[in-house]
């Protein structure tokens, strides 16, 4: 089968318009799956339309590459854990990055470079243009490329999530963008010389690496959301070589979309967002872990519960810890045994809480949460002074109150649930150690905390049990 070229471009404006529904589908819970609907079946039609574009001369090679894709992907999907999807997601942009850097060379070497010398204005303008375009795709997709791996390994554990300190880190990242720059100049001038563009590569490569290496801890949720939008970027870098519309739109929708949210996760905490992007500039700080902050109070399961019983209110924050555990659901039932007696029971959810963008909500949906007990941070922060009990479970950086009170600290500055405020604090976690930025949380040392160590599933369901 196959399709004229303006029945293409049609199914290319279709694919683009069901992805932008699928975006705005995506931004609330209550339309997520109508979204992720509209998303399958724009990428339905987008992949239909281009097979059966007449200039796909080999459509077997390329569904022998989607089988293999598929299955892949069908298996991962069926085994990741929701607190692995951003290493997923991290090692996914790698793979965006490095096609752009592949389609970059690919459309390099179709170029016929024999013409240089015999071009007329209009076709030297042309190949100015394009050879912009391959060095830029090329530049795009190198830093993605390897400040996704940077972020997979990070956010996997398997090198250390704190950030790189180079002596004279911001002076590297300068002379680098410099040298690119030179490149470039020499790369169009050259009417397309090799070197410059083996060399960019190289230096694209090591930038992207300590790009992402530099920034650490907590401000790993921007990086994500950053990473995504250069992946979208790349994206149209390579939709503008290839001279497809849908690529170039598509990617600019994810790389639109995927600044937003990084300007917006910065904004929550506080970070400036030139800073981050530009590798974590002005976060010079150092981590100590050497205050003695006093002793900690322990409390066991059945105390917690008559505390829980005796309340008037009650504010659960969830972290990390409770979609380790998977504790969401006797949480749930926690929560509807504590409403059965008269307490009022709400849940405050922080902008970076857990490792994804809406982690919480997104547990709290599976165990069938009613949303209208849920509030974000902006909307419950002043609501803890006139709280009976909090309970922390599994959440640590974003309850830290080193955050407000600690201008030194590596969270400095980044608005936390402020629950020290409340009449009782009960943190549930396993043992004494940091969260994910790897800072000790004075909150644990606190006259109205308690710490109930274990599990957060084994002591909810314990809990449960006592009420
Ligand atoms: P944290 O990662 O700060 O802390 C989680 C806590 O959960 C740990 O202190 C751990 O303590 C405890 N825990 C782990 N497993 C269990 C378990 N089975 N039962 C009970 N407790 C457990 O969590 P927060 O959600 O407060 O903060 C998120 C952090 O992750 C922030 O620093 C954020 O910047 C970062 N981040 C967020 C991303 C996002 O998009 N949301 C992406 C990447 C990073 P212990 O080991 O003692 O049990």
């Amino acid at each position: 089968m196959e399709f004229s070229q303006g029945l293409i471009s049609a199914a290319y404006i279709v694919a683009a318009l069901l992805f932008i529904f699928s975006l705005s589908g995506l931004s609330k819970q209550e339309t997520a799956e109508t979204g992720n609907w509209y998303g399958i079946s724009g990428m339905a039609v987008a992949l239909i339309a281009t097979i059966a574009d007449p200039r796909v001369d080999n459509v077997l090679v390329i569904f022998i590459a989607m089988s293999v894709g598929a299955f892949i992907g069908l298996h991962l999907a069926k085994k990741v854990e929701m607190t692995q999807m951003p290493e997923l997601v991290a090692i996914l942009h790698s793979f965006v990055g490095l096609a752009a850097v592949l389609v970059g060379y690919n459309s390099y070497f179709e170029m016929d470079h024999s013409l240089a010398y015999n071009l007329t204005d209009t076709q030297q303008m042309a190949t100015n243009i394009h050879l912009v375009e391959v060095f830029l795709g090329v530049f795009i997709g190198a830093v993605t490329f390897t400040g996704s791996i940077v972020a997979f390994a990070k956010l996997r554990g398997v090198i250390s999530s704190s950030a790189l300190m180079l002596p004279h880190r911001h002076k590297l990242n300068l002379i680098a963008g410099i040298v690119t720059l030179v490149l470039l100049i020499s790369f169009v001038q050259s009417d397309g010389a090799i070197n410059p563009l083996y060399m960019m590569t190289f230096i694209a490569l090591v930038f992207g690496w300590h790009l992402v290496a530099s920034i650490g801890g907590a401000d790993m949720p921007v990086v994500v959301s950053m990473l995504n939008s250069y992946s979208g970027w790349a994206a149209a870098a390579a939709g503008f070589m290839l001279n497809n519309d849908l690529l170039i739109v598509t990617g600019a929708l994810v790389g639109s979309s995927g600044a937003i949210l990084s300007y917006i996760m910065c904004k929550a905490m506080n970070r400036s967002f030139i800073s981050v992007i530009a590798g974590g500039f002005g976060t010079d700080v150092v981590i100590d872990n050497d205050t003695d902050y006093g002793d900690h109070i322990e409390i066991n399961a059945e105390a917690v519960a008559d505390m829980l019983c005796g309340a008037k209110s009650v504010i659960i924050t969830p972290g990390y810890g409770m979609a380790v555990a998977q504790a969401q659901y006797p949480v749930y039932e926690m929560t509807q045994a504590l409403k059965a007696k008269g307490i009022d029971v709400r849940f405050a959810i922080h902008p970076v809480a857990g490792r994804l963008p809406g982690h919480m909500n997104v547990l709290l949906a599976e165990a069938k949460v009613p949303y209208d007990i849920v509030f974000s941070m902006d909307e419950i922060n002043d609501d803890f002074p006139t709280t009976d009990v909090v309970l922390v479970i599994g959440a640590n950086d974003t309850v830290n109150p080193a955050a407000a009170e600690d201008p030194t600290s590596p969270i400095a500055g980044m608005p936390v649930l402020e629950v020290w405020n409340a009449k009782q604090v009960i943190v549930f976690k396993r043992s004494m150690s940091t969260g994910y930025a790897g800072v000790q949380n004075p909150l644990f040392f606190k006259e109205n905390t308690q710490m109930l160590f274990g599990d957060a599933k084994d002591s909810v369901s314990e809990i449960l049990k006592c009420i």
